[in-house]
């Protein structure tokens, strides 16, 4: 059993552990917080032992119901490996703890890829991560943008991607950020640091990407264009996502057209905390023809890069030396299913 603790239980970190503890092969030794809120008690209700990273803290918690197991150091020392899933750029000053433990540490896409020296994608690079001691999982974009260039250019080549990333303003439970009301070119200068992410795990991809940021907290949307190198089909774009274990697709007869009826379906197909860990490429989208291909995606920026960091645990940890049979046991023990085998 690999012995996995998850420093930071927010957003990414709490869908982590659970999907950490599906597994039949890892489990989860303890969850890290900052302070008493709502998610320590749903750590509490999973049975997940709470950590602290200020341990002067203890009392608060213990004021609030919630029995501490220790401190995140502790944490750390019990574990095999870490998923840091704290708040970009905190991820960062907690690598000294890591390497003085001698802990092997997963940080997420908010750290830069220098902190790591290896950015992981399950279904283009999983075996580089085999045995290693530092891996950063890319961000949700990035995620979404690698899995789906990556398929094909293997089966067509990539001459160039044009990608145009429409954000979502902040998560569904985040009240601070926004904009309410704006459209937020995020930069306005181009390129988007998209772009530059995606080559730290395809370094070979030419690629241009835009960014804006809009009122929304559901998903984000990506308008992608891709010059290929030889002729593309749609028939074969649909089949390459058909056969993909994280790339779903969105039929005309579902009859949705936005990200708000995509994420009302997965709410009543019963997906845990309505997680979409799949890219969602509309099929109606999808326009083939010589060497142009595009098409529209929406990415659930909660819940892509879940199943990326169970992957990520396998492979570092050696326990799987093959990519897509991680992939197929992650997906089998969470029993998620492309969206397209549900319409
Ligand atoms: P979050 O704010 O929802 O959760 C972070 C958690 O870390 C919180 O529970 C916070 O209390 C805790 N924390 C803060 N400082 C800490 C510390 N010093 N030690 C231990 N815990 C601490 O953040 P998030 O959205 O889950 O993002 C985490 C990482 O995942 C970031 O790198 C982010 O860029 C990346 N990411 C986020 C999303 C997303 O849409 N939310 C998607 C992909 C990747």
């Amino acid at each position: 059993m690999i012995k996995v603790a998850i420093n930071g239980y927010g957003t990414i970190g709490k869908r982590v552990a659970d999907a950490v503890v599906a597994q039949k092969d890892m489990k989860v030794i303890g969850v890290s917080k900052t302070r008493p809120n709502a998610e320590a008690f749903v750590a509490k209700q999973r049975g997940y032992p709470l950590y602290i990273a200020d341990i002067s803290k203890k009392a608060a918690f213990e004021k609030a119901g919630l029995e501490v197991a220790g401190s995140v150091e502790e944490m750390c020392r019990a574990a095999d490996v870490i998923v840091d899933a704290t708040p970009g750029d905190v991820g960062a000053t907690n690598k000294p703890l890591y390497e003085k433990i001698g802990v092997k540490a997963i940080w997420q896409g908010g750290e830069e890829h220098e902190l790591a020296g290896f950015s992981f994608n399950s279904s283009c690079n999983y075996k580089d991560a085999i045995g290693r001691k530092f891996v950063r999982v890319v961000s949700c974009n990035t995620t979404g943008l690698c899995r789906i260039i990556n398929e094909i250019d293997r089966e067509f080549g990539v001459a160039h991607v044009h990608a145009v990333m429409v954000r979502r303003g902040s998560d569904p439970g985040e009240i601070k950020k926004g904009p309410i009301d704006a459209i937020v070119l995020d930069p306005v200068s181009v390129p988007s640091h998209h772009g530059p992410d995606v080559l730290s795990v395809l370094p070979h991809i030419s690629i241009t990407t835009m960014a804006m940021i809009v009122p929304t907290t559901m998903m984000h949307m990506h308008a992608i264009r891709i010059t290929t190198k030889k002729a593309v089909n749609r028939d074969g774009v649909i089949g390459l996502i058909n056969n993909h274990p994280r790339l779903g697709l969105i039929k005309k007869t579902a009859g949705i057209r936005s990200t708000a009826e995509l994420k009302e379906f997965a709410m009543d197909l019963g997906r845990p905390r309505s997680d979409l860990y799949e890219n969602c490429i509309f099929e109606d989208s999808i326009y083939a023809k010589e060497n142009e291909l595009c098409f529209f995606q929406a990415i659930h920026q909660e819940a892509d890069v879940v199943v990326e960091n169970v992957d990520a645990i396998r492979a570092m940890m050696n326990a799987e030396k093959d990519g897509d049979r991680s992939i197929a046991t992650t997906n089998a023990a969470l029993n998620f299913k492309t969206i397209q085998n549900n319409h």
